[in-house]
């Protein structure tokens, strides 16, 4: 892990403006000593309106296959570092152990299942601190309470937008708002489109995004609850990130997402080298998330509304608007 001085100091400094936090029994802790404070203070430190990234530089990380779970880091950037690990659940599910290294603080995105995340956390002797939810899908918070049950002071954070179908939600979070893991902060954007209350994590520091069902490898998540305008608003706040971002998605979709991509994009070069890639990691029995943001700019056809090839392939031209093209392909992928 690198951790520069000055670099911290910048990061120190660019907090706080107002707390934010619906969770009232998590008062914010708007001061610098909290938040270089004991590992116990950190975590609840709450939710905050922050300055823009100040140290996202020096991402790196080696994803090594994986026959049940796997880490995928760890990751360093120059203000902090994120542990990574992937945990496969159900048939085709993700779920993602977070753990800020110096506090030893410890977060699972959308846990779907208790029994593989447990025997993971048991196995790295880890002690689960919260629950990060994206939407409230069944196989997305479905082990919510019975971690609760184990971990009986973990918090459970999620959407505000849809506090009401969260099992057990007390930290609502949306739009700008902000939660520390450790000494990592956690941003939140509300990405509506696959539900409607749906969000996506980024650890700016880190590099790391945690896009739920929005943002999958080559694919998105369909629209359920909100319309393709809504959706592609939504991924345009992702496509704003830096192209090292790495893309921890909810799914292992990727073979069959990269099967409808070619019928988009057939004449994209770098979609046909990742389409070839990816068969071979599934044909090995390996995972082919995380991406990074850079391949999905470059070869997801959802997020290439403009590209002319893929207007083209859609039967629309420049005069478009990319929502449009984006439903069009939205639709397609719907049929295929
Ligand atoms: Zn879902």
């Amino acid at each position: 892990m690198i951790r520069s001085e000055s670099c911290r100091a910048r990061y120190l400094s660019s907090f706080c403006l107002a707390a934010t936090t619906a969770a009232s029994a998590f008062p914010a802790l708007c001061t610098t000593a909290a938040i270089r404070g004991s590992a116990t203070s950190n975590s609840r430190a709450a939710f905050r309106s922050c300055a823009p990234p100040r140290c996202t530089r020096g991402t790196s990380t080696s994803t090594r296959t994986h026959a049940s779970t796997a880490d995928c880091g760890p990751m360093t950037g120059d203000c902090g570092a994120l542990e990574v690990v992937r945990v496969p659940c159900l048939s085709d599910n993700y779920v993602w152990l977070l753990r800020e290294p110096t506090s030893g603080r410890t977060a699972v995105v959308d846990p779907a299942e208790l029994h593989p995340v447990v025997s993971e956390l048991e196995r790295r002797g880890w002690v689960l601190d919260a629950i990060l939810n994206t939407h409230h899908h069944w196989d997305h918070v479905g082990a919510n309470l019975d971690l609760k049950r184990r971990f009986p002071s973990c918090d459970i954070v999620g959407p505000r937008a849809d506090k009401d179908r969260i099992p057990g939600i007390e930290v609502q979070v949306g739009e700008g708002d902000s939660w520390h893991l450790g000494s990592l902060e956690v941003r939140v954007f509300d990405t509506p489109g696959h539900t409607r209350g749906h969000i996506t994590y980024w650890v700016p520091q880190a590099g790391a995004l945690f896009p739920g069902d929005t943002l999958f490898a080559l694919g998105c998540g369909r629209l359920f609850e909100g319309s393709p305008r809504q959706m592609w608003s939504s991924l345009s706040k992702l496509l704003a990130l830096p192209d090292h971002t790495r893309v921890y998605c909810a799914h292992e979709y990727t073979a069959a997402n990269a099967r409808f991509a070619m019928t988009v994009d057939p004449d994209n070069p770098q979609l046909a080298d990742r389409k070839m890639r990816v068969d071979a990691a599934r044909a090995k029995g390996e995972a082919t998330v995380p991406s990074t943001l850079g391949e999905e700019k470059a070869t997801n056809p959802f997020l290439r509304p403009g590209a002319p090839s893929v207007r083209k392939n859609m039967g629309l031209g420049p005069a478009a608007e990319d929502w449009e093209v984006f439903a069009a392909v939205r639709a397609a992928k719907d049929r295929f």
